[in-house]
């Protein structure tokens, strides 16, 4: 069936390549023009692939006055995103395979791209305790990318024993490079300029 979602896309340019006519079948690149197609004059437009984006804030459960699934992922669509994956500090913390399915069924509803909770590594993003990694794991949600976000995983043992537990799913974790035992309280880089203003380095 055609329709809606048939498009001829005329003299798009595919990253790298010369100005062509793709051919669009609901949703789906194909050889020939479909029924039904109508027509987009792509001149000077870029045909890529969809674009993943490995680290978004959807606030959402907590935080609708800021943002919402809806409204973050019609954004994302609108940018070509076709994937984001939400970062775990909403409130309450997605730290649970409850609040990853929930992330995941909103984006499931809203219907704009996929959306992958990442879940938190530790309960509450605290750093003290792993989160249930295994039971976002095999959550509705399939959660593989964890994540304490702008916090960190500042406990070396922890971190280690998250590792060792991610792999037998095959996960990963996004880690913010930083030990806060570093910067507490800190102002700016130390160094001659931090001496010289009285700030803390
Ligand atoms: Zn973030």
């Amino acid at each position: 069936m055609s329709g809606q979602n048939s498009w001829v896309l005329k003299g798009v340019r595919p990253l790298g390549g010369e100005p062509t006519t793709l051919f669009v079948d609901d949703g789906v690149l194909v050889d020939a023009e479909p029924s039904g197609a109508q027509s987009f004059d792509a001149d000077g437009l870029i045909a890529l692939p969809g674009l993943v984006d490995l680290h978004t804030h959807l606030r959402e459960p907590g935080r609708e006055d800021a943002e919402t699934v809806e409204t973050g992922t019609l954004a994302a669509a609108l940018g070509g995103f076709t994937a984001v994956h939400a970062m775990a500090n909403t409130e309450p913390v997605a730290d649970v395979a409850g609040v990853v399915e929930q992330v995941w069924r909103l984006g499931q509803d809203a219907g704009h791209c996929d959306v992958h909770p990442v879940g938190a590594v530790t309960v509450g993003l605290r750093g003290e305790q792993l989160a249930e990694l295994g039971a976002m794991a095999e959550s509705a949600a399939r959660v593989r990318v964890f994540s304490d976000d702008g916090k960190c995983v500042h406990d070396p043992m922890l971190m280690r024993r998250a590792l060792e537990y991610l792999r037998a799913f095959d996960g990963v974790i996004a880690q913010h490079a930083q030990d806060p035992r570093l910067t507490d309280g800190a102002q700016m880089n130390e160094g001659v300029q931090s001496a010289r203003l009285g700030l803390v380095g």
